[in-house]
């Protein structure tokens, strides 16, 4: 695979299905050669790859468990390897199992801030030793935190602290013109919103924001890709809730 030096380059963790998968279409409409990250799923991830190399772009898929050091460190190598120095990372990779607190394992409560908050702390402290100056990072926290429904604690916990680095790694980076920003979205036709709820508990979420229907990944891939392009250069240490008006 051949890169040109202009051609610039997005990670995007979590990407083999989902919202990640739509960023990393629309990243590569946008011109981007893309790195898909994903935990398990090769067989997706290497199908999203086929489709856009098909249309001409630059894309590989890596695997890497972003809860693991190592696995970020391989990740960050692999990517500046195969496509060249990383330009954007969108930081998407999260998990979500809704539980009251009281009945929450110790298990689940390791498992979630393990990918959800020190998954975003491991690419953060590579993306500062890796990143050219100039680049953009786009965290996914959730709309979730300002709504505080019963079995969130936990996920809005993780995602808490994901909107925390945010806005102090944006004042961390000074002098280097990147920009961190977080992306919350509101419920979105994905696996980890649909997986395990009635078709009456999906039509209540639905109905929640004044727009009166649910995200689709194309709502959120286009916020994410505004923060990454041109447009978005003077926005920085800010959470941007894309969510239909819900909160
Ligand atoms: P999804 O459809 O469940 O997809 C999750 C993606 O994350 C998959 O690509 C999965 O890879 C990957 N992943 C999971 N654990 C990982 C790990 N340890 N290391 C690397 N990758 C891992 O989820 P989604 O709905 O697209 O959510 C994407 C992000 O948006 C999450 O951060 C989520 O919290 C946030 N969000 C979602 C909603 C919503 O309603 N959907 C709302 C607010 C915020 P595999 O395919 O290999 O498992």
């Amino acid at each position: 695979m051949t890169t040109t030096t202009t051609t610039q380059v997005a990670l995007i963790t979590g990407a083999s299905r989902g919202i990640g998968a739509t960023i990393a279409r629309r990243l590569v409409r946008d011109g981007f050669a893309v790195a898909i990250n994903y935990a398990s799923n090769a067989t997706e991830a290497d199908a999203l790859v086929t489709e856009l190399t098909h249309a001409g772009a630059s894309a590989i898929a890596v695997k890497a468990d972003v809860s693991k050091v190592e696995d970020v460190r391989g990740l960050f190598a692999t990517v500046e390897e195969k496509l060249g120095k990383i330009d954007v990372l969108v930081n998407n990779a999260g998990i979500l199992k809704t539980m009251p607190l009281a009945q929450t394992s110790d298990e689940l409560f390791e498992q979630t801030f393990a990918i959800n908050t020190q998954g975003v702390f491991n690419t953060l402290r590579e993306a500062a030793a890796h990143f050219n100056d100039g680049g953009r990072i786009i965290n996914l926290s959730s709309t979730t935190l300002a709504l505080n429904l019963p079995g969130y604690a936990v996920y809005n916990g993780t995602k808490a602290a994901v909107e925390a680095f945010t806005r102090v790694f944006a004042k961390e980076l000074r002098g280097r013109r990147i920009t961190v920003n977080a992306v919350a979205p509101g419920p979105v036709a994905t696996d980890l919103f649909l997986n395990g709820k009635t078709e009456e508990q999906i039509q209540t979420f639905a109905k929640m924001p004044p727009l009166e229907r649910l995200g689709q990944p194309d709502d959120i891939a286009g916020v994410v890709a505004f923060l990454a392009g041109k447009d978005g250069a003077w926005v920085n240490g800010q959470v941007l809730r894309a969510n239909g008006g819900v909160a």
